[in-house]
């Protein structure tokens, strides 16, 4: 089934939960909240592309009964990580050249604290790893063999994650490909979609970012994916690098990117993001200079690329841009249950 269509079934299936929006003033101090002020309306999660719909409804489950912001993004990653109509996103995610799955997954809070897994097969949620990696190690990013081992004894269970879906299309690109990799080429070209898709049209795509803030002002941001389509086994993607694939600092806003990986890591962009904002620009104006920033690269075909940045401010403002048309965001508060936005983009 074509996943947008799944996705509108689905969001409307689940139902969603009204809450009254907390309405916080610049400036004011909510009890227990961090003393940056605050003056949209609260609690509120966003999160990339279409999936995010569906994610953003069990994020909101959190929030709007009170719960933590990082309670709530953990949640909402955990949607598309476990839907076997995904191709780019936990479980049944397209695996790298040689046939294996493998995951890259990072999360932050508000306090600063982070954990972050790479390149980490057999296990279906790798951001509850990540997050056990936070809260149960000294350590930010497991890699491979030792974050499976860890895994393990954290109790995740060990699974086989190709599905003969996924199979079947890693065959049908072994065929024509020549065992080489490139950049968005997960539909297009290899007749395991449509022809012609482009780099980020809405079914050639992968991470998704999530991104919220609770009724106490608190942000944290969680960022999983299978990451590039038949990659080099052991390649790690933007996702699971702290600055790149995400950054949060509570004092200001938080950040995540989705599209070619490589790109994001050069420009360490999830945090030029945040320090954007820093310096008093708007999330979406702050996406649009790191945008900018890797157009500037000689070597970059903007055309050929796409990389997409979703930012959520103090105030809970959040804004995005893209290089390429296509990519699109799911806000959702008390308000907006569950819309999804065009993102603005370059080309
Ligand atoms: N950023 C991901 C990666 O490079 C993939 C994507 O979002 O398209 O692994």
């Amino acid at each position: 089934m074509d996943r947008r269509r799944f996705l509108q079934g689905a969001s409307v299936a689940s139902g969603v939960l009204l809450a009254q929006p907390v309405r916080v003033n610049a400036g004011s101090a909510v009890s227990g909240a961090s003393t940056a002020p605050a003056d949209g309306v609260l609690p509120r999660v966003c999160s990339t592309w279409d999936f995010g719909v569906a994610a953003n409804q069990a994020a909101w489950k959190v929030l709007s009964t009170g719960g933590r912001a990082l309670d709530a993004v953990e949640a909402g990653a955990r949607i598309p990580e476990a839907d076997l109509r995904n191709h780019s996103v936990g479980r049944a995610g397209y695996p790298d050249r040689d046939g294996k799955v493998t995951l890259d997954a990072s999360i932050m809070d508000e306090n600063g604290d982070c954990g972050a897994v790479a390149a980490l097969e057999h296990i279906a949620h790798p951001i509850s790893v990540a997050r056990r990696v936070m809260e149960r190690t000294p350590h930010v990013l497991l890699v491979g063999d030792g974050a499976l081992q860890f895994a393990m004894e954290q109790g995740f269970p060990k699974e086989e994650l190709l599905t003969p879906e996924s199979r079947e299309a890693w065959q049908a690109w072994l065929k024509t490909a020549k065992y080489k990799p490139s950049a968005n080429s997960e539909i297009r070209d290899y007749g395991v979609g449509p022809a012609g898709s482009k780099p980020g049209d809405a079914r050639n795509h992968d991470t998704i970012g999530m991104l919220a803030i609770d009724a106490r002002g608190n942000l944290s941001g969680a960022c999983t994916t299978s990451g590039m389509a038949w990659k080099l086994h052991g390649r790690v993607g933007d996702s699971p690098i702290i600055g790149a694939g995400l950054y949060v600092d509570n004092e200001v806003g938080a950040a995540t990117s989705t599209g070619v990986g490589e790109e994001v890591i050069r420009n360490v962009g999830s945090f030029l993001v945040v320090e954007l904002m820093r310096q008093g620009r708007s999330p979406e104006d702050a996406c649009r200079e790191a945008v900018e920033r890797i157009l500037k690269r000689k070597s970059v075909r903007g055309a050929d690329i796409q990389v997409g940045f979703l930012a959520m401010d103090k105030r809970g403002r959040v804004g995005a841009w893209a290089i390429q048309k296509g990519f699109s965001y799911a806000v959702c508060d008390a308000g907006k249950q569950d819309a999804l936005i065009p993102g603005k983009s370059t080309y």
